[in-house]
């Protein structure tokens, strides 16, 4: 598992383990797929290796198994097992009972993806079980949203802020694939600084070309009477691909906005493409920390368009 960029971070937990000065709890916090749950597997592989070394093996059994997600040491808690997005109460119960069993003086990991999905009542649980005595025991949070997660969760965490990943790292990560210069660019927009997203294009080239229409639908609606943006609102609030066609637009809006300061024959308005570059930020933020009425803010933003 190669991990692109964060060079800092990665040192910093390394150091942390070989002068054995873990902390009980992380928070891992940095936008959307830059890393941060990639980083949280290998700090826990590392921790757990039977190697002992400063890198993880990747060739013991317990290296495999953390991969694999089946170490009795080790548990990965994210909420996307729920059409409801969230991460229970329960979850919090089977991870405490999972901490509590001993494991002949070895560490216990457990990475909680996407934390700001925990409900209230697992947050409470959660901060009961960090007051605890913790032993050899691990708890990463990872979140893109740290804010909605209790600041008494927070205090009791060690936090480790992720950034976006710098260009030249991300156009390493595309130089030895067959993209062409095109795809390789419209790749680069979409996915700026976030390696995650460039893997899932890499690893699915139709996406590319779903994202072009997605552009289109967004140029075309733009000069479409109000009803038909509201049935498109109606119909995107249900589609799988909601959040990454909300992406797409962002990503597209960003670049116009750009083109916009270098270049002011386009047709786009400034204080326009402003406007609508913050609205969708807010609707991608609300829609992945509370249960927003989503098609009436898909709504706002096509009135907006
Ligand atoms: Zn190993």
């Amino acid at each position: 598992m190669e991990i692109i960029g964060h060079k800092k971070q990665w040192e910093f937990l390394k150091r942390s383990f070989q002068e054995k000065r873990l902390a009980h709890a992380y928070l891992f916090t940095g936008p959307e797929s830059v890393g941060k749950k990639k980083m949280a597997l290998e700090f826990a592989k590392l921790v757990l290796c039977e190697s002992g070394k400063s890198q993880p093996c990747n060739r013991c059994q317990s290296c495999y198994q953390v991969d694999n997600l089946i170490h009795p040491d080790f548990l990965l808690i994210e909420p996307s097992s729920n059409a409801a997005k969230i991460i229970s109460i329960e979850e919090i119960r089977t991870l405490k009972e999972k901490m509590s069993i001993t494991s002949g003086g070895n560490y216990k990991v457990a990475v909680i993806d996407n934390a700001h999905r925990l409900t209230h009542e697992a947050q409470s649980a959660l901060l009961k079980l960090l007051e605890e005595p913790q032993g050899k025991k691990i708890i990463i949070l990872v979140s893109e949203f740290p804010d909605v997660i209790l600041p008494t969760i927070r205090s009791r965490t060690q936090p480790i802020h992720f950034h976006f990943v710098k260009e030249k790292e991300i156009e390493l990560m595309l130089k030895n694939t067959s993209l062409t210069k095109r795809e390789k660019e419209l790749l680069m927009l979409v996915g700026k600084g976030r390696p995650g997203v460039i893997l899932q294009y890499l690893e699915n080239k139709n996406l590319l070309k779903e994202n072009e229409k997605f552009v289109e639908d967004l140029l075309e609606l733009k000069k479409s009477p109000l009803f038909k943006r509201f049935n498109y609102a109606k119909r995107l609030k249900d589609s799988k691909e909601k959040e990454r066609t909300l992406f797409v637009w962002l990503a597209f809006l960003r670049k116009k906005l750009l083109e916009k300061c270098s270049n002011s024959n386009s047709s786009w308005d400034t204080q326009h493409l402003i406007k609508l570059i913050k609205l969708l930020e807010n609707i991608i933020h609300l829609f992945s920390t509370t249960n927003i009425n989503q098609r009436l803010a898909l709504e706002i933003f096509f009135l907006e368009l």
